[in-house]
C-alpha cells in the first residue's frame, strides 16, 4: 500500500514527535522548519505521566531517563509568602501504581535534541530549514503548502 507523504510545518516538540510517530508508521515524512537550525527556547519542562507513554511508543525512554530529572514531590507554594501549600509525593507505589509512569522535568534544549536525534535516524524523516510555510491548501483528498521566498 503506497503511503501519503505527510507534511509537518515547524520542527518544535510537537512537530518532532508526531514526526517520528508518523515514521513509525512507514509514512514519508517532510518537517518545514523555519529557522535555520532547531532552537529551543526556555527552561524546563514538566514530563507528565502521559508523555512517557508517548515515549514508549516513540522508543525514547531511555535517552529520557538519561537526561530528566524525577522530583520526591510535587510542593505548591505560596507566591508571597513562599510558605507550603500542598506537596504530592510522587514517587510512591499508589503513584506508580495508578499512573504506571513517572513524573519528570526536564531541560526543553535537552528534550529537542533526543527528538531531533531520533528523527535524523529515521530514513522516512526529512527536515528542511529556513522554508518558512505562509499559506495550507486543503482539499478532500490531498495537502498543500506555500512557502515564502527566500532571500
Ligand atoms: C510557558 C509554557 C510552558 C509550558 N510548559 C509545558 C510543560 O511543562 N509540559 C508540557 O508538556 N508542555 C508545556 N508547554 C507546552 C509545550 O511547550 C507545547 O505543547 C509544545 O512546545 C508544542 O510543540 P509544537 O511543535 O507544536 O510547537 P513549538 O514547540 O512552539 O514549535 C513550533 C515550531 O514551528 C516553527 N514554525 C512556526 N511557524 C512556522 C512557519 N510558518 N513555517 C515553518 N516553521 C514554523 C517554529 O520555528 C518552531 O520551531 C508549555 C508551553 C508554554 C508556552
Amino acid at each position: 500500500m503506497t503511503r501519503s507523504k505527510i507534511i509537518i510545518v515547524g520542527g518544535g516538540l510537537g512537530g518532532l514527535a508526531a514526526a517520528l510517530a508518523l515514521a513509525q508508521k512507514k509514512f514519508d515524512v517532510t518537517v518545514l522548519e523555519q529557522a535555520d537550525k532547531f532552537r529551543e527556547v526556555g527552561a524546563g519542562i514538566q514530563l507528565g505521566p502521559n508523555v512517557f507513554k508517548m515515549f514508549k511508543v516513540l522508543d525514547l525512554i531511555n535517552p529520557i531517563e538519561e537526561l530528566a530529572v524525577f522530583p520526591d514531590a510535587l510542593v505548591m507554594r505560596d507566591a508571597i509568602t513562599a510558605n507550603e501549600v500542598t506537596r504530592i509525593p510522587i514517587k510512591t507505589a499508589s503513584f506508580k501504581k495508578q499512573f504506571s509512569f513517572p513524573y519528570g522535568v526536564i531541560y526543553r534544549p535537552d528534550l529537542l535534541n533526543v527528538l531531533k536525534r531520533a528523527c535524523e535516524q529515521c530514513s522516512n524523516i526529512k527536515i528542511i530549514f529556513n522554508k518558512r510555510v505562509s499559506t495550507t491548501r486543503q482539499t478532500e483528498n490531498s495537502a498543500s503548502v506555500i512557502c515564502e521566498e527566500q532571500s
